[in-house]
């Protein structure tokens, strides 16, 4: 028998119909954060990856399929997308145009890493990359995004670990500091921090063989090496998490794997990884230096990125992240699907999803439709509503409790603000729960 390749995955269809959900969905919320997807080749010059991950970060190391072509080329499949996206910016010059550009990819990412679950040889990633900014608020909102995404996936229990590596000042007198630390322990680490220690003594305190190593938790902190610009721009990725009540833990010892990582850092984790461990679920930060080190512009970004495997293994069953319809139209009888036609249009240009069932007109098909499609909202007209220039509209409770929906009679024309306003006045605000309680994120 043929089989696939050791730490690849088939997606059969119940499953490619889970991940293409989630696709959909995440296309989608892209959109609303103003994002624009880019597409870049799996075939990567070798040197695009290595350069930027840096020749001596784990992925290079021991995670690259790198090979020579027939011509010889040598060539990487990507291990990740920041960097062939950012190749592709600075080849084609995307910078010239309005910026911050705000990009989004989705794709395969193929590591050579021990096949278990959540971790395979090739898996699949959503990112985003905003390029041409220094501004932390957008650090900020990245992790916003991120933690809007997995909320409304129904995922609470995650928990985001936040550091900053600061500017270039900062992190040279933090490396020379860590160096000075490090230099006569070197013997209670492992094999691989040894090595780091030469190339990059930030990657030791990444190390996850030492991770819980005394010399490694008693190591100097970054936040006694910032610069006076480097704090207060920690200190607004902080408030902006505050103010949108994002929880997060700030973790000194946070580094990432990959050199180009520079101020703003963070990744998401969740428990579960068997054995009360933890699993990271997306990770990101800004990279002021990568532009450069392809040869582009001075460009400061930031970015994130997580696998879809490992989200998908995650994901609630019964969460329903396909496309809604917010508001269905039940017109009484056929005349009245004429008047509901032109609302339903302004409604939709109002950017609201809506439908209607056009087979057949009256009440019990028009509810059914609206049923099948979980409708927030349904709008009636009869012939009483059309005399009037009015519509009925019945709001439907979130606890599926009939006796809790609501009904109004309202002018025809005030559909599409009736909703919006709607939605604004359900917007719970939890007072107790650190917005993770199930009311906070429906
Ligand atoms: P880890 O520490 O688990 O190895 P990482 O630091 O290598 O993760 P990143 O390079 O930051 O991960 O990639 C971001 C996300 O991509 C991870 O949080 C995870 O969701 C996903 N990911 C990384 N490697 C794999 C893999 N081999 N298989 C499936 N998903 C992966
Ligand atoms: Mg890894």
């Amino acid at each position: 028998m043929y089989t696939k390749v050791k730490g690849t995955q088939d997606f059969l269809p119940e499953q490619a119909k889970k991940l293409t959900g989630l696709e959909n969905y995440l296309r989608d919320i892209a959109s609303l954060y103003g994002y624009s997807e880019i597409r870049v080749p799996i075939l990567q010059n070798m040197e695009v990856i290595h350069r930027s991950s840096g020749e001596s970060s784990d992925i290079v190391t021991k995670e690259t399929f790198d090979f020579p072509d027939r011509g010889n080329r040598m060539l990487t499949l990507r291990p990740e997308g920041t960097a062939p996206v950012i190749r592709a910016v600075i080849e084609n010059k995307l910078y010239t145009r309005p910026l911050p550009l705000k990009l989004f990819y989705m794709g395969d990412m193929f590591r050579y890493e021990r096949p278990q679950k959540g971790r395979y040889r090739e898996f699949n990633q959503f990112g985003v990359e905003v390029v041409g900014t220094n501004s932390p608020y957008i650090d900020a909102e990245c992790i916003v995004m991120a933690s809007t995404i997995f909320k409304s996936l129904r995922i609470n229990n995650f928990k985001v670990r936040l550091n900053t590596l600061g500017d270039n000042e900062s992190r040279t007198r933090y490396k020379e500091a860590l160096k000075e630390y490090f230099k006569d322990k070197l013997d209670s680490l492992c094999n691989d921090c040894k090595n780091r220690y030469s190339t990059n003594p930030l990657r030791i305190l990444d190390c996850k063989v030492d991770k819980d190593n005394e010399v490694l938790l008693n190591a100097p902190k970054i936040s006694d090496y910032l610069s006076e610009e480097s704090k207060k721009e920690f200190e607004v990725v902080k408030n902006y998490l505050d103010k949108l009540n994002v929880p997060y833990v700030v973790d000194l010892n946070l580094v990432r794997g990959l050199d180009y990582y520079t101020n703003t850092i963070f990744e998401f984790e969740i428990d579960g990884g068997g054995a009360g461990q933890s699993l990271t679920i997306c990770a990101g930060g800004r990279y002021n230096d990568l532009v450069k080190m392809l040869d582009g512009p001075d460009l400061g970004c930031v970015g994130f990125a997580f696998g879809l495997e490992r989200l998908s293994d995650i994901i609630d069953e019964r969460v329903d992240y396909t496309h809604k319809v917010i508001c269905q139209f039940v017109p009484m009888d056929d005349s009245a699907r004429d008047y509901l036609i032109e609302i339903m249009q302004d409604v939709r240009i109002s950017g609201i999803s809506s439908d209607m069932y056009y087979e057949k007109s009256g009440l019990k098909v028009g509810f059914k439709a609206a049923e099948n499609n979980k409708a927030k909202f349904i709008v009636i007209a009869g012939e009483n509503e059309i005399s009037n220039n009015q519509v009925t509209i019945k709001v439907k409770s979130d606890d599926n409790n009939r006796d809790n929906d609501i009904q109004e009679t309202i002018n025809k024309d005030m559909v599409a603000e009736y909703i919006i306003a709607t939605f604004k006045s359900h917007r719970h605000k939890c007072e107790t729960c650190d917005n993770s309680c199930d009311n906070c994120n429906r």
